[in-house]
Order: structure tokens, then C-alpha cells, then sequence
């Protein structure tokens, strides 16, 4: 949720935020920066994991609407807690859910297993939207001038900019989901 991997060498300052560090033979540097303290690493054996079995990245271009449909066939889920599920798309939070959906008109309820193939489709380039670039600005949650960067995302009661309708929060699998009722359709 915060904080990230530096990677620099062994003469630099060290950030007064570097949680764990990994100092390399080559003068590498790597540091866990993390100014709140969320994050935890976990040491394994060798030859062993206990990270989850990953789905494909957000960003990957491989993530297409056939993959989508063979992940999500079995899955009886709303389709906003499918997407958080990592085994499903690895690296798409619930702020990039939430907006993900919004942009591909999708209800957040909607059945992950029942979606039609065009639905995916639009998903997928929904995803890529959100995550783009251009999208994803400097400031976290506001643009420059304040303005809230975000369709749906912590805009509960406000007018949705594309109907007119009021934005909606519900929770789903113990997180909150921002949506449109009047024009994210099932
Ligand atoms: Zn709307």
C-alpha cells in the first residue's frame, strides 16, 4: 500500500525510511524504503515459496479477454473481489478495481463467471486505461489543482461524471467498492 524497492550501491546515504537492506558483494544496494512500516518479508528455505501462485500482471500485455474468461469460469464472486484476488490479476489494487470497472460501464457485483466475452474485452482495455500513464499522474489521489483524479474511488455521494447518477459505496469481501448504480450495468 506504500513504500517501494530502492536499488543503489553501499556508498549512498541510506534513506532514513530503508526498513530492511540487502547489500550485495558489487557495492549494490537494495532497500526496502517504507515510510508508514506496512510491508513484512518473509525468509524461505531454499527451493521453497510461500509467495501465492500469481495470476498475470495488471500490465501484462498477455492479459487478454480469453485469459480473463479461463481464470474467472469457476469463480462465484463478484467481479470487483475477483479482480483484488492476485491468483487472478497480479498488482491491480482496490482503487484500480474499483476505476477498472467504472470505465468499462461494469456493475461491481456482476458475476465473474457469467461475463460475455465483449464485456472481457472491455475490461481488459479498462485496465490498461487506469493503469496507463497519462492516467496515473503525480499526487497519488488529486490531480495538481486538487481535483479528485478518480471516477468512483472514496467519491461516495458525488455525481458521476459520465450520467449524472450518485456515486455508491458497498462493501464487498470486507472492502469498500465506489461505483454507479445507473450506469455500471450487470
Ligand atoms: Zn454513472
Amino acid at each position: 500500500m506504500n513504500g517501494d524497492w530502492e536499488i543503489g550501491t553501499t556508498d549512498q546515504a541510506l534513506d532514513r525510511f530503508a526498513r530492511a537492506v540487502i547489500e550485495l558483494t558489487d557495492g549494490t544496494r537494495i532497500s526496502l524504503v517504507d515510510q508508514r512500516a506496512l510491508s513484512s518479508i518473509t525468509l524461505d528455505k531454499k527451493g521453497e515459496s510461500s509467495l501465492p501462485k500469481l495470476g498475470r500482471e495488471a500490465s501484462d500485455l498477455a492479459l487478454d479477454a480469453d485469459y480473463l474468461a479461463e481464470v474467472l469460469r469457476r469463480r462465484k464472486v463478484g467481479i470487483k473481489p475477483a479482480l483484488m484476488d492476485q491468483s487472478v490479476i497480479a498488482g491491480l489494487g482496490n482503487i484500480y478495481a474499483a476505476e477498472a470497472l467504472w470505465e468499462a460501464e461494469l456493475d461491481p457485483r456482476a458475476s465473474s463467471a457469467k461475463l460475455p466475452k465483449k464485456t472481457l474485452e472491455k475490461l481488459v482495455e479498462a485496465i490498461r486505461l487506469v493503469l496507463s500513464p497519462k492516467k496515473r499522474r503525480p499526487g497519488r489521489y488529486t490531480d495538481t489543482r486538487g481535483v479528485s483524479r478518480f471516477a468512483v474511488y472514496d467519491s461516495e455521494g458525488k455525481i458521476c461524471r459520465r450520467c449524472g447518477g450518485t456515486i455508491e459505496r458497498i462493501i464487498q469481501a470486507g472492502r469498500s467498492t465506489y461505483f454507479c448504480p445507473d450506469c455500471q450495468l450487470r
